[in-house]
């Protein structure tokens, strides 16, 4: 469907692909239940969906709670009523037999029973249970709102939709990918903010920092997202329609041409080796891995066992999914990062994380984990009873420094022992690493070495941490630069320490999988890279066809050279005229645009290279 004016959109290219649908816009906020019939093969969900929004609310107000410092009574007391009341069996039993007997919708059937509880209240003498309606209107909006959080989307988003929304949590992009959405367009986020990371495992097509697309998109009408430009068109005319079905059937030719190669080895034409591996958030993407000819898994990001479910995942429950992952990849090594939560994207319900004015400098990662210590110990020994199903590696994310990592080796060290003197079986050979990500990791990389058996270079989170830059927030993305002197320098210093201490080492950001690097990587002499799985056919023909000599003193010049404009000059002349094809050409979406139809072409912010850097122009 067309209609209306044609609108082009400039954001950030966040994971390739082209894709066209109808646009479904994501709005959150409805708060005022709406009566919905449902089907009988539809009620043992809706039961379901009710009593997990109950659960999270509960977890939510307990943790509130909690959070509270000090003996503050009256917070305490009323906190504790509304712990009470979502735990009374009026608000899961009622509401669950209504939803039965009447084939209704959960928030309508929730509301029934919390509107009669409240002119109970409100009819009563005691002046105590007159003040518990408050009670109830919180309650009442909270278990809403987790209702509208955890909306089925499943049933709601039709098939090969494009998703326009503010934002979208990493968990949401799960379940987006499971809907089978077409692809997305988003308000806010950066090129390597987890959001876009996940759309890239999935293949979704996505473009992020878009500036108002709510605003001005509408509901069912055609959108066109163009990943690899980070153009969305809204409405867009017919030619460009074409030219859009065009642009997607090449990208799926190329795609399959580069499968061919898929069981060949990276090798350059000179003989040096570079393992390409997965990038995994979840056990299903297995097969996915695999197709693509991954060597591995250089990355499984388990804190996505954190999130979507109501409650947290027992030791069992770890070592199931871990079990999983290492059959699946038939004895190729896995590289499992303990949870990386926190930060401000990466948030589950399920631990209690504050709310901080500095998330990404706050309690992240390994800190939230040293904190979270039964979780933690659950998670190692999880990983521990999986490890002789095949070869585990494992590794702690966000290490700052030698005591870190010798805590988080003593940890897991206490839990096999543990495990051992209980009669559980434990591999001999797990190799332990840390993710190199922090500018304070790089600069003691010696130091660390000596520590581990191998590091993964995290780009995404030690350009952050270097250049001072929220990798989420796309008002700075302009100054995300792989390539400035300073990121080079540090990631050559790591791999000469870790090659110094005989210990290997890969670098597993979206550096890794974005074909403009590749030569400067092989150049600076990584042993693996690992990048989603869908890259990997793209990396590999860069590989087989370099020569590693050429690639390092192509690294060796840049290091030299003082400014960000010249180390990417440098790159884009060697990349360039050999690479061209893998180099995402420019569509000129503008040009059709026909005049006065309100065009927005300024605001990408030229994450990289390719986008020329400079800052935002600031208008749309
Ligand atoms: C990184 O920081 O580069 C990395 C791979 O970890 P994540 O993106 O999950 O923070
Ligand atoms: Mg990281």
């Amino acid at each position: 469907m067309t209609g209306g004016s044609t609108r082009v959109l400039r954001g950030i290219s966040a994971a390739p692909g082209i894709a066209c649908g109808p646009a479904f816009l994501l709005e959150r906020q409805r708060l005022r239940p709406v009566k919905r019939q449902l089907q009988a093969n539809e009620l043992d969900d809706e039961v379901e969906r009710l009593l997990d929004a109950l659960n999270s609310s509960f977890i939510q107000v307990r943790r509130l709670r909690d959070d509270i410092a000090g003996d503050h009574e009256d917070p305490h007391e009323i906190l504790d009523a509304q712990a009470e009341l979502l735990r009374d069996p009026q608000l899961s039993d009622e509401p669950t037999r209504l939803i039965r007997d009447e084939s209704i919708n959960a928030e309508w059937a929730l509301d029934r029973i919390l509107r009669r509880l409240r002119s109970f209240y409100e009819d009563s003498d005691d002046l105590y249970l007159r003040t518990r309606g408050e009670d109830i209107d919180h309650v009442r909006r909270l278990v809403l709102q987790n209702l509208a959080g955890q909306e089925p989307i499943l049933r709601k988003i039709p098939e090969g939709a494009v998703v326009i929304a503010r934002r979208l949590s990493p968990a949401d992009v799960v379940q987006l990918h499971r809907a089978r959405v077409a692809g997305l367009a988003i308000d806010r986020g950066g090129r390597t903010s987890h959001t876009a990371l996940m759309a890239r495992a999935f293949e979704i097509p996505a473009v992020l920092g878009l500036k108002g697309v709510c605003a001005k998109a509408r509901s069912g009408e055609m959108v066109a997202v163009d990943g690899l430009e980070g153009a969305v068109l809204l409405s867009p005319t017919g030619r460009q329609l074409e030219r859009f079905r065009e642009r997607a059937l090449r990208f799926e030719q190329v795609e399959q041409e580069l499968l061919k190669d898929r069981d060949k080895p990276a090798v350059s034409e000179d003989g040096a080796v570079v393992r390409l591996l997965a990038n995994m958030e979840l056990a299903e993407e297995v097969g996915f891995a695999l197709a693509h000819g991954a060597e591995g898994v250089g990355l499984y990001r388990t804190e996505f066992m954190f999130m979507g479910r109501s409650t947290l995942p027992a030791e069992g429950a770890h070592m199931v999914d871990a079990v999983k992952v290492m059959v699946g990849m038939e004895g190729r090594p896995v590289t499992f990062r303990t949870f990386d939560l926190g930060g401000g994207e990466k948030t589950s319900d399920l631990l209690r994380i504050p709310s901080e004015v500095n998330p990404a400098l706050g309690l992240r990662s390994i800190r939230l984990a040293f904190r979270e210590g039964s979780v933690f110990r659950s998670q190692l020994r999880g990983l521990l009873r999986a490890s002789s199903s095949g070869r585990m590696k494992i590794m702690f994310p966000m290490i700052s420094g030698v005591e870190e990592i010798r805590q988080a080796k003593r940890l897991l060290w206490e839990q096999r022992e543990d495990l051992l003197r209980q009669g559980y079986k434990v591999a001999e050979d797990i190799e332990v690493g840390i993710m190199v990500e922090m500018p304070s990791a790089a600069m003691i990389a010696d130091l660390l070495a000596k520590e581990v058996d191998f590091f993964a270079i995290g780009s995404n989170d030690l350009i952050q941490y270097t250049l001072a830059i929220d990798r989420s927030n796309e008002l700075v993305s302009y100054l995300y630069h792989p390539l400035h002197p300073a990121i080079l320098r540090l990631v050559r210093n790591v791999i000469r320490a870790a090659h110094d201490a005989g210990i290997q080492v890969s670098l597993c950001g979206a550096m890794a999988g974005d074909p403009l690097f590749t030569l400067v990587l092989v150049g600076l002499g990584l042993d693996e890279l690992s990048m989603p799985a869908a890259a990997i056919p793209h990396i590999k023909r860069i590989v087989r066809s370099s020569n590693a000599k050429e690639a390092q003193d192509l690294a060796e010049h840049l290091v030299t050279l003082p400014t960000v404009e010249e180390t990417e000059a440098a790159v884009r002349e060697a990349m360039i005229p050999r690479y061209i094809e893998e180099i995402p050409e420019d569509p000129g979406w503008e040009v059709d645009i026909r005049p006065g139809s309100g065009t927005y072409a300024s605001g990408e912010p030229g994450a990289g290279p390719r986008g020329g850097g400079g800052a935002p122009e600031g208008s749309e």
